[in-house]
C-alpha cells in the first residue's frame, strides 16, 4: 500500500483531531487579532478565540460564502502583506464579479502535498507519466494537478485543453500512463481515439485517470473502463480551498478529505445544524492552515455525506461522497461553474436585450452545450436579418467573455418566453449524466 505522506495519512483519528484543534485555534487567534473581517465575524456571532476548546467547537463559529468573497473583491479578505503573495487564481461567481483566490508561497505547498497525496492514493507515482488536460491559467485544474504530479516525481504533460487528436499522439508518443481532465472530456478522447484507430487499452500504457471539475457516476467510470481500460478516480475541490486537492483511493468508494489540512462538515442548508456521517447535506470546510485567504466553515454549496466507517486503504481522513447536487442554482458547464444571475447580468450589459431568459443545456455527445433563449426589447426588433444575425453574434461574444464558456443565443420576439408567477425557473437542464 503507498502513500505520500504514511505518518499524517493514516494518523490514529483521535490524534488526529488533537492536530485539527490545535491548527484552528491557532488560525482563530491569528484571524480573530489580525483580520478585520474575521474579527468582525466573530463579534457578530458572539464567539472568541477562547472559546474554542476542541475541535467540535468549531460549530461555534460563523460560515463563510461565496458572497464574502464577492463582497470582498478582488482583495479584501488578504490576511497577509501582498508583497508575500505569490499567485492568484480566479474563478467564476455568482454575478459578474469573479471570485478571486490569492495564496501565499506555503499555501502553494500545502495545496501541492495535498494533491500530491491524492496522486499517490489514485497510484500515480514516480514511474508515471501525467497528462495534465485541464486548462491551464485562471482556472485551478491545470497548475494544481502541475504541481502535485512534480512533487510526487510523475513526468508532467502540460497539455492542457482541447485539440484532441494531438491528445492522443502525446498520449501514445509520450507513453503517457496517467490522465487528469473533466470525465466529459476523457470520454470525448475515447471517441477521437476510437475515430483516429487508437484503442486505449492495445495501443497505449494509460491506465489511470484522475477526473473531476463536473458531475459523474459510477456508471461512466464503469463505461470508461470498459471501452479504455482505464480506471478513472474521482478528484475534487474549489478555488476557494484552493483548487482541486481531494479524490477517491484504490477503494474506489469515496474521495478522502485529508483532515490535516481541512476540516468537513456536512450541514444542513436550511438550519446550519450539523449533520452525522451517511446523512447528506451541503459540504463545509475549513481549511485549517490557509495563509492568504483563510477559509473557515468555507459553505461550498455542493451536496454530499460523509461515508461512514473506515476505508480499507488505511487512511484515517474522512471520505465524502460523490458529490450529488447544488443547493444553489449553479450549472457546470465543461467543467466551467456558470451562475443563471451571470447570464443575467452578462444579458443585459445590451440595452436591446430584456430580462426575459431561459437557458437550456444538453449533453448530445460527450460534452455540454448550452442554448440560451433571451427576449428582445419592442424597439429591438427589426426585420434585417443581417442586423439580428449581428447582435446574436455579439451576444454570443459578451456571454464567452463573461463566463469563459461558450453558449448559443437565441433572440426572441417580445412576450414570447414563459412568465412565471412563483420563482422563475429558467434552466432546463437535458442532461442526463
Ligand atoms: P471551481 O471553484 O471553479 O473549481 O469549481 C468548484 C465546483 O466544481 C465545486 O463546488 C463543484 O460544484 C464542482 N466540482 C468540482 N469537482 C467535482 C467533482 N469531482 N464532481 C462534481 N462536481 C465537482
Ligand atoms: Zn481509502
Amino acid at each position: 500500500m503507498a502513500y505520500y505522506n504514511e505518518k499524517i495519512e493514516t494518523m490514529p483519528k483521535d490524534e488526529l483531531s488533537k492536530l485539527q484543534y490545535q491548527e484552528l485555534k491557532k488560525l482563530v487567534t491569528r484571524l480573530y487579532d489580525s483580520s478585520a473581517f474575521y474579527h468582525k465575524k466573530m463579534d457578530e456571532t458572539g464567539v472568541k478565540p477562547a472559546d474554542i476548546t476542541s475541535i467540535t467547537d468549531i460549530t461555534k463559529l460563523p460560515f463563510m460564502k461565496k458572497t464574502d468573497l464577492r463582497d470582498n473583491y478582488p482583495d479584501g479578505l488578504v490576511c497577509v502583506p501582498h508583497e508575500d503573495l505569490v499567485r492568484y487564481h480566479v474563478s467564476s461567481g455568482t454575478t459578474g464579479k469573479p471570485t478571486v483566490v490569492a495564496y501565499t508561497q506555503n499555501d502553494i505547498d500545502l495545496w501541492s502535498e495535498c494533491v500530491a497525496r491524492s496522486l499517490v492514493s489514485c497510484g500515480v507515482g514516480k514511474k508515471d507519466v501525467l497528462q495534465v488536460c485541464y486548462g491551464y491559467g485562471l482556472f485551478t485544474g491545470g497548475l494544481g494537478l502541475h504541481y502535485g504530479g512534480e512533487k510526487v516525481g510523475a513526468t508532467v504533460i502540460p497539455a492542457s485543453t482541447g485539440n484532441s487528436e494531438r491528445q492522443i499522439e502525446l498520449i501514445q508518443d509520450l507513453k503517457t500512463t496517467a490522465i487528469a481532465c473533466t470525465p466529459s472530456y476523457f470520454i470525448h478522447l475515447i471517441d477521437v481515439a476510437k475515430r483516429m484507430g487508437v484503442d486505449f487499452n492495445k495501443d497505449t500504457l494509460l491506465r489511470t485517470a484522475v477526473l473531476g471539475a463536473e458531475p459523474w457516476t459510477d456508471a461512466m467510470r464503469r463505461y470508461i473502463y470498459a471501452e479504455s481500460g482505464v480506471t478513472a478516480h474521482n478528484i475534487f475541490g474549489t478555488s476557494e480551498i484552493s483548487g482541486p486537492m481531494f479524490t477517491d483511493c484504490s477503494e474506489l468508494n469515496g474521495m478522502h478529505i485529508c483532515g490535516d489540512i481541512a476540516y468537513t462538515e456536512i450541514i444542513d442548508p436550511k438550519t446550519g445544524e450539523q449533520l452525522p456521517p451517511g446523512e447528506k447535506g451541503e459540504l463545509t470546510i475549513t481549511v485549517l492552515k490557509k495563509e492568504a485567504i483563510p477559509m473557515i466553515r468555507y459553505r461550498i454549496g455542493d451536496i454530499t455525506s460523509i461515508i461512514e466507517g473506515d476505508c480499507a486503504c488505511g487512511r484515517t481522513s474522512p471520505r465524502i461522497d460523490r458529490l450529488q447536487g447544488r443547493v444553489d442554482d449553479m450549472l457546470i458547464i465543461r467543467g466551467i461553474n456558470v451562475f443563471p444571475s451571470a447570464i443575467e447580468h452578462a444579458l443585459l450589459k445590451n440595452p436591446y436585450l430584456t430580462s426575459h431568459f431561459m437557458i437550456e443545456v444538453f449533453r448530445t455527445g460527450p460534452l455540454d452545450d448550452m442554448l440560451v433563449k433571451v427576449e428582445l426589447k419592442p424597439d429591438a426588433m427589426t426585420d434585417s436579418i443581417n442586423g439580428l444575425m449581428e447582435m446574436q453574434m455579439r451576444t454570443e461574444r459578451a456571454l464567452r467573455d463573461a463566463l469563459n464558456v461558450s453558449a448559443k443565443i437565441e433572440l426572441c420576439p417580445p412576450n414570447s418566453l414563459p412568465r412565471f408567477e412563483g420563482k422563475a425557473k429558467r434552466v432546463i437542464d437535458h442532461r442526463v449524466i
